[in-house]
């Protein structure tokens, strides 16, 4: 008999899952929780339930429902990462991390590229792990394509046999507290998941990191050494020369290390795909800059060590936006750099917990909900020198569709300013 495949969620992930699954031969259905939905009728009838990323497991009916009928053996319960890597018959590379994992996805592809690798990047990215399964099995996708997988915390929960070839944690702070029941602990527990099922010897630490394993990329100074003995590149001359940016292309270069030889790793072709390599939009920014004062749009800053990681970054003094959706993160890491805050100009919904957290003596503006009332309070308190910066340590949800309408939109209204 025809074996049922139910997704839970239907957005990219579980469009994804449908696809493999028709073409594994299971009927398929695509379900969301929904008012007056009965979860557990819902989910009798699956033989395998695969779940996308945005389901909430601690409020989501049909996750629990789905745990229900996993535990009683009744069928299977997977992510669609799961399912993806089940039906990916080669080798992956994964990358995980509070921050920088798309940077280091993009970049860690780019440089296999350089050096004739097939690389693809996969996952939370924005192309599903399945959607490539599906494209291999269609004859659409060579089968020695090498995924480079961005893998976020939520895609960890329910896998059993996720088995990268070599993984990349890259740090753990402050994130998505409000998804689990054990807060921050129960959240880098998952993260770490990730080296379940990979060699010691595969596994990468992000340099900010301890790392259980020696490494073979380390820095003095600008210079990026191989073996403590090559040089591979000095930073100076490139746009990853920030802090954060350096342990993004130490990831990288170390998991190119796993699948490629010392030699391609320093040829010209590798080397020159780092110089040629930018940070994708909305990281940090530069929007345009007006009688001495730069306006930076770092709108993927979505937790406060990312906004750390721009205060690290960006030289002088900053006038900073900050706020949005409420995670339950932990805000007192910028207590700090108070000295550096001009001015702090608060939103969202978020805004009054940031308020508590920062120190008294940084001046702050509560612009309520109004984004461009935000703004215009910022750009008034800049001076020559300054950086507006918006880098807001939060999601975006509570009042954008997502962090690239937020940055678009604060590039657009600088601009008009
Ligand atoms: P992610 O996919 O994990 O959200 P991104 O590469 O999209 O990571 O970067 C998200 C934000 O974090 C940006 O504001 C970026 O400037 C910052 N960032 C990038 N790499 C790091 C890092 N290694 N540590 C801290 N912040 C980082």
């Amino acid at each position: 008999m025809q074996q049922h495949c139910l997704i839970l969620g239907g957005g990219l992930s579980g469009k994804a899952a449908e696809r493999l699954a028709a073409s594994l031969g299971f009927s398929t259905a695509i379900l969301s929780d929904s008012p007056g939905l009965d979860a557990d009728a819902a989910v009798a009838e699956a033989d395998l339930i695969v779940t996308s990323p945005g389901m909430k497991p601690l409020v989501s009916p049909l996750w629990q429902a789905a745990m229900r009928r996993a535990g009683k053996g009744q069928c299977e319960f997977i992510s669609e990462l799961e399912f993806g890597f089940r039906n990916w018959p080669g080798k992956l590379l994964a990358i995980t991390g509070t921050n920088g994992k798309t940077t280091t996805t993009e970049l860690t592809a780019a440089l296999l590229t350089a050096a004739g690798v097939e690389a693809r990047t996969a996952g939370n990215i924005g192309l599903p792990l399945s959607e490539l399964a599906a494209d291999l099995r269609e004859g659409k996708l060579s089968p020695d394509a090498l995924p480079v997988v961005e893998v976020s915390s939520f895609q960890l929960e329910r896998c059993d046999t996720f088995a990268p070839f070599a993984a990349a944690l890259l740090n753990l702070e402050s994130d998505h507290v409000d998804r689990y029941a054990g807060g921050f602990a129960e959240y880098a527990a998952v993260k770490q998941r990730i080296f379940d099922r990979v060699a010691p010897e595969n596994r990468v630490y992000g340099l900010s990191m301890d790392s259980p394993v020696p490494r073979r990329v380390t820095l003095y100074g600008d210079a990026l050494m191989i073996d403590e003995e090559e040089v591979l590149i000095d930073l100076g001359n490139t746009a990853l020369s920030a802090v954060h940016n350096r342990e993004n292309l130490a990831a990288a270069v170390e998991l190119c290390l796993r699948v490629l030889p010392l030699e391609t790793v320093l040829s010209p072709e590798f080397r020159l795909a780092i110089h040629m390599f930018q940070p994708g939009r909305h990281r940090q920014e530069l929007v345009c800059e007006k009688n001495g004062v730069r306006y930076v749009n770092d709108s993927k800053a979505t937790n406060p060590a990312s906004t750390v990681a721009a205060l690290r970054a960006i030289p002088g003094t900053v006038v900073l936006l900050l706020g949005g959706l409420d995670k339950e993160m932990d805000f007192s890491p910028l207590a700090p750099f108070a000295d550096r805050i001009r001015f702090a100009v608060l939103y969202g919904e978020c805004r009054a917990k940031i308020a508590a957290a920062l120190p008294e003596s940084i001046p702050t503006a509560d612009c309520g909900m109004e984004f461009e009332r935000a703004i215009r309070t910022a750009c008034d308190h800049a001076q020559p020198g300054d950086t507006v910066l918006l880098a807001p340590a939060c999601a975006s949800m509570d009042m954008f569709r997502d962090y690239k309408e937020r940055g678009d939109r604060f590039a657009a209204f600088v601009k008009q300013l």
